[in-house]
């Protein structure tokens, strides 16, 4: 038997490699752990995606989901494909074959999702492989799906600041925010937050950085990106350094692209009260650390950017219903983020620690059950 460096208490419970030759197929799925549901992750398709990896995003699940009072699990898939380079037909071939093979444990132990370079039509694949509709959420609106552009993420991340302004008794409508990144997650914190009255003064993508101090227009900002792919065209505002958003003064910065963008070359430039992770892992630990210490306060990104796993658990129960995944988004995070914020008070830790804690005592406690 082959030992795991990273096994421990919580798991993993299974993982299966899946070899097809004749369709180019080599995927793994990590189901870390069903103490609290059956597992729940996304497929993610890049060339160098490896067991380890899997098994890491895996546990990051099982700790997300736990956290948001889901019926979930934590489980991952990966399958090594450049995805770039092959034809929607090899592709298809490859997803649809994926989730044939998965039929022994897919929907019964695990319920795939989209993750990078998957979406809505490769689930579709997935359930024509795999036969059942339950096999996956993220589906197509037509299969019943909650489709990913209706910004429950970024929904849910604008949640998870306004409660953090309420923590530090600053009102949402008088802070001012930088988003790094205008996609999917950004753009939709970006708009909620712009409802509430926040005052937007830079948003970044891969092109450069959009900035004002007199604040954005959300709406002329998504027109600009729309039009001409990137928000360094607004006009009426500076154009900067996509790196340069995370030196700004601001109330609130929410990072939303890449990871370890806040790191340890750049954290002493950070002058921030508060920051949303709406990316995963944007902030390495050992940065993080130095940011507790500055007092800068850490929503951690497994808190904040679950709005996505509970629209999907939405769509696993009740399928197309999207303001009761709305609903429930704002009522999960606003619970959520108030607890581990007054925990972490409580315990003198980081919001991480505390946060974990709280993921860990959940798991363990439907695993004694
Ligand atoms: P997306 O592809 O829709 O958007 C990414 C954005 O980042 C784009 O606007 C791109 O221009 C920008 N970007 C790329 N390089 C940049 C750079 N150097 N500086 C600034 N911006 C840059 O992706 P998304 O779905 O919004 O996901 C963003 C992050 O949130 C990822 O870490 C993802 O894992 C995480 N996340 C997403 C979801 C979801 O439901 N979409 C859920 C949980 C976590």
């Amino acid at each position: 038997m082959r030992m795991l460096r990273f096994a421990d208490e919580f798991g993993p419970e299974k993982i299966i490699e899946v070899h097809n030759p004749k369709v180019g197929l080599m995927g793994v799925v990590v189901i870390d752990s069903t103490a609290l549901g059956v597992g729940k992750g996304g497929i993610r398709m890049t060339p160098t995606v490896n067991t380890e990896e899997v098994f890491r995003l895996a546990r990051a699940m099982t700790w997300k989901n736990a956290l948001a009072e889901l019926p979930f699990g934590g489980a991952k898939s990966g399958i090594i494909a450049d995805v770039k380079s092959m034809s929607l037909e090899q592709k298809r071939k490859i997803v649809t074959e994926f989730g044939k093979a998965l039929k022994p444990v897919c929907p019964s132990q695990y319920v795939a999702a989209p993750d990078v370079y998957t979406g809505e039509e490769e689930m579709r694949w997935f359930v024509e492989g795999n036969g059942s509709l339950k096999s996956t959420t993220g589906k197509p609106h037509d299969l019943g799906g909650i489709p990913h552009e209706l910004g429950s993420t970024g929904f849910g991340v604008a949640h998870a600041a306004r409660v953090a302004c309420e923590h530090l008794s600053m009102d949402v409508s008088n802070v001012t925010v930088s988003i790094e990144g205008f996609g999917n997650v950004g753009s939709f914190a970006a708009k909620f937050l712009s409802e509430w009255g926040a005052k937007i003064i830079a948003v970044s993508d891969s092109k450069g950085c959009a900035y004002s101090k007199d604040g954005l227009v959300f709406d002329k900002l998504s027109e600009v990106k729309h039009r001409t792919g990137s928000v360094i065209n607004y006009s009426g505002g500076e154009v900067l350094s996509h790196d340069s958003i995370f030196e700004i003064p601001v109330d609130v910065i929410i990072p939303a692209a890449l990871p370890d963008v806040i790191n340890k070359d750049n954290v002493s430039k950070v002058n921030a009260r508060i920051i949303v992770e709406g990316a995963n892992i944007p902030i390495t630990l050992g940065a993080e650390d130095v940011l507790d210490r500055e007092c800068t306060l850490v929503v951690p990104d497994f808190v904040a950017n679950s709005g996505g796993v509970i629209s999907s658990y939405v769509e696993y129960e009740y399928g197309y219903e999207p303001k009761k995944a709305f609903e429930m988004i704002e009522q999960k995070i606003k619970k959520n983020v108030k607890i581990v914020l007054d925990r972490a008070d409580e315990m003198c830790v980081k919001p991480r620690n505390a946060a974990l804690e709280i993921a860990k005592e959940r798991v363990r406690s439907a695993m004694k059950q």
